[in-house]
């Protein structure tokens, strides 16, 4: 049978050895999503199957959401965590500071990095990055399935979760052919669809959807209908008694609008900003609009942090950005047009 990583799977079968008798840290992204703690579930436990016992290490605690997941695969936040000579494995970390400057100032020279964001650098030793996958689960599932190596019930049921979870339920422009005929392999070693589907999307708490109550309020067209943004601003949490991990999944309601190709959750913190943007279309490129602000991600699903900074202010900032952005598209589809004519 053809490979799904034809080139990833040997040199990660020739990298697994390298971590033998060594202390080992799964490291993952902060407010970790399905695709972060699955491919980390997954790995751990396969590692457990080569002789290494290895923890995972996320600068925010695994969402109740995805607690299902992670059974008895020990995870801890920095504080709690002594670096003794681990080696860490990135998952799902487009860049070294996703993770956040407690994980970081631990290991100085990641070993490994496991990836599929656009934008992401190859910060480690061995890396393993291809943006043509829709998540680092289908990256890991191939590469795991192509050398043989165990998957169990629960590695299968991480793996599968990650994949769902960034495909947008298989939806998204990334699910491709490979996703499902991995999806298929998983559920052949026990992968569970309607536990996964319950878990995550069938036990949403009252408060997240009056939460959700007050974003749809918020909503609001720009640029003259293609854009359409929604504001938490601060003090949402409180009112209804939610936590940032209850956000999943509510960016997509600014772009399920009909006309609107670029969808933007606003969120004001303590400490800054945060923003996700979406688009319908690849060709909008929303990495390197977040990029000019800090941030990054995929062309469809992208993200920025900035510390500091009021709503006010940077609103405007974004929507000139993204108007920007829409000029440039629009014309490299003129072009296109006039050249085929
Ligand atoms: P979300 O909007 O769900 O937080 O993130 C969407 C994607 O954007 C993520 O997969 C992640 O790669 C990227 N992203 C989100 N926030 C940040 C950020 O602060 N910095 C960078 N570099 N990427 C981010
Ligand atoms: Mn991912």
């Amino acid at each position: 049978m053809e490979a799904y990583y034809p080139e990833f799977s040997p040199r990660f079968a020739a990298f697994l050895p390298l971590l033998r008798g060594r202390k080992i840290a799964v490291v993952g992204h902060a407010r970790p999503d399905g695709d972060c703690i699955g491919s980390q579930v997954a790995l751990a436990r396969v590692l457990r199957t080569q002789g290494v016992a290895p923890v995972c290490l996320n600068p925010d605690p695994v969402p109740r959401r995805l607690q299902f997941l992670v059974r008895d695969v020990p995870f801890v936040r920095p504080a709690e965590f002594v670096a003794d000579g681990h080696l860490a494995i990135y998952v799902d970390c487009a860049d070294v500071d996703r993770p956040g400057s407690g994980v970081k100032a631990h290991f100085p020279a990641p070993f490994g990095n496991i990836d599929h964001h656009l934008s992401s650098a190859g910060f480690a030793e061995h890396n393993f990055i291809d943006p043509t996958s829709a998540a680092t689960a289908e990256i890991l599932a191939g590469m795991l399935l192509d050398n043989g190596l165990p998957v169990d019930a629960p590695t299968a049921q991480g793996l599968y979760a990650g994949i769902l979870t960034d495909t947008g339920q298989f939806r998204f422009s990334s699910t491709s052919r490979r996703c499902f005929l991995l999806a298929a392999e998983l559920l052949a070693r026990g992968a569970n669809p309607a536990e996964a589907g319950y878990e995550l999307y069938e036990r949403e708490s009252l408060g997240k959807l009056q939460l959700l109550q007050r974003f749809l309020a918020s909503l609001k067209l720009e640029c003259g209908g293609r854009v359409c943004v929604g504001l938490l601003p601060a003090g949402v949490y409180a009112a209804t008694g939610t936590a940032p991990e209850d956000t999943e999944g509510m960016v997509d309601y600014t772009r399920a609008i009909d006309g609107v190709a670029i969808g933007v959750l606003m969120e004001e913190r303590p400490d800054g900003i945060k923003a996700s943007l979406r688009s319908k279309n690849p060709a909008y490129r929303l990495d390197l609009v977040a990029g000019q602000f800090g941030g990054g991600g995929h062309a469809c699903a992208a993200g920025l942090t900035l510390s500091g900074g009021r709503l006010e202010s940077f609103y405007p900032q974004l929507v000139a950005a993204l108007e920007a952005r829409l000029r440039v598209v629009d014309a490299a589809a003129k072009e296109q047009e006039a050249r085929i004519k």
